[in-house]
Order: C-alpha cells, then structure tokens, then sequence
C-alpha cells in the first residue's frame, strides 16, 4: 500500500503511541513537526477519562512536549459532548470518576446538574475512589430507570506491579446486577472519534494512529478511517496475524511513519 494522500487528519493515540509510562518515545516530536509541514491537521485521543486537558497537556509537557489542552481530547470531553447532543439543559446526572469526568460535566457554566437523588444518567469513569456504596448507588440508579453511559470500556489499567481495575471493570459489575447494558463513548466505540472530528478541519483523509489493534484500530475501521498500528505499545505483530480486523499500515514506530509517508 502507498501512502494515505492529500491533507489528512489525524487522531492520534497516546500512551504507547506518543509515551510509554512517563518517557517520551523516540521521533515524537519529529513525527508533529512532518505533520504541521504537510499541513495534516492532528488531535490527541486517549480514552482516559481521569485527567482534564490541560492536565494531560502539563504531564506532557514534562516529558518534553508542547501540546494545547485544546490538541487533546479525553474520553470525558466526548462523554459531555454526547450529553450535551442527547440531555436537555439541567439534566440530572450520576457520575462516578476522576477530575477529568467530574470538571467536564460539571464545571461552571456546566448545563447538567450533579444528582445522587434521582439521577436521570449513570455516567461511569475510571473513579480511583471508588467503594462498594457508589458502584451498589450506580446499579440502583440504573434499575430505577437513570440511562447508562461509560466514558470508556478499558477493563485493566495497566501498572508497574500488574493490571488493575479500570472503567470497563465498574461497567461489567453494574451491567452484572442490573442486566442493562451501556452505551460506551470511548474506543472501540466510535463516539469518541466523531466528537473528535467536529473539532478539526472538515476537510482531508481521516488516519487513525494507535498502539491497540482492540481499541485504536477496530474504532477507526468502524469509523471508515485509514488505521496506521504502531509497535510501540500494546500490539504485536503476532497480535495482527491473530486479530480478526487488521490495520492499513503497520509501522515499528513514528520515525518510520513518517519515513514512508514523506
Ligand atoms: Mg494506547
């Protein structure tokens, strides 16, 4: 395959696309700067709902690169842009989550109301605080008729010591103890991406770069976009003859992205 033509817009991955842990990996700021030369227009899209923007942006920028807060989207800001598309003004919303999730709905000037009572929505995050009252207040939220909504369906978090839980893990225990399904915003969904469209140039080839064939790729081939998988994270070749749904463009890393597509 050649390689994808004309402007392009790009949503772009973050950790073991850009990062892996707290290092920056290697022709990061290379691959922005072949990107802003070609005039492809780029938006970060991470699925992480914990942290706003502008903290993404700050954790970034200590590993050595300069992105706006408004360069980045969180699986939190498409979950408010969703809301805002199907909620009326002052509705009642549950959430359980991070600064990211809870900024995002809430912050002033916010047009949905914070609601444990009678909440109309259920909307699930990753919550590093989360107890056995708020996850048994979510399913009873659920079965009293609150619409359910999970910024992202990622089931571990990956640390140093081993896998933990994260959102996908809170979502399988309320769908669990009510039966209800949820409506998933994040990758592989592809609400996420849409949101993230609405914010770029209208024009030019939509190009999904990701770490994950589960997440990154199979929402942008769900999306109808050219996917780009890199080898920097999660996925291994191995990984890509096994899965069902393979990416357009298979790269070890960034520097050899760019390398071919220039
Ligand atoms: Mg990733």
């Amino acid at each position: 395959m050649g390689r994808p033509e004309g402007r392009l817009r790009l949503l772009v991955d973050l950790d073991g696309v850009l990062y892996r842990g707290t290092t920056i990996l290697q022709g990061v700021a290379e691959f922005f700067a072949w990107a802003e030369a070609a005039g492809h227009s780029s938006l970060l899209v991470t699925n992480n709902s914990l942290r706003t923007q502008a903290e993404v942006s700050g954790n970034l920028r200590r590993m050595g690169l300069s992105v706006e807060p408004g360069g980045i989207l969180t699986s939190a800001i498409a979950t408010r842009a969703w809301l805002q598309a199907q909620a009326p003004e002052g509705a009642r919303i549950q959430a359980l989550g991070g600064s990211g999730l809870l900024q995002a709905l809430f912050s002033p000037g916010s047009r949905f109301t914070p609601d444990w009572e009678s909440p109309e929505w259920l909307v699930l995050g990753q919550d590093f605080d989360m107890t056995y009252q708020k996850l048994a207040a979510a399913c009873i939220a659920v079965q009293n008729g609150a619409r359910f909504v999970v910024t992202n369906p990622d089931t571990t978090l990956p640390t140093e010591a081993g896998l933990t839980p994260g959102a996908g893990a809170w979502q399988a225990v309320v769908t669990l103890v009510t039966g209800v399904q949820a409506t998933v915003i994040g990758k592989p969904e592809t609400g996420i991406f849409e949101t993230a469209l609405a914010m770029m140039p209208a024009e030019g080839a939509v190009v999904v770069i990701g770490d994950r064939l589960d997440t990154d790729i199979l929402a942008g081939h769900r999306l109808g976009a050219t996917t780009a998988l890199v080898l920097t994270g999660v996925s291994t070749r191995a990984d890509v003859d096994a899965y069902p749904v393979k990416p357009d463009y298979l790269f070890e890393d960034l520097p050899e992205l760019v390398a071919s597509w220039s």
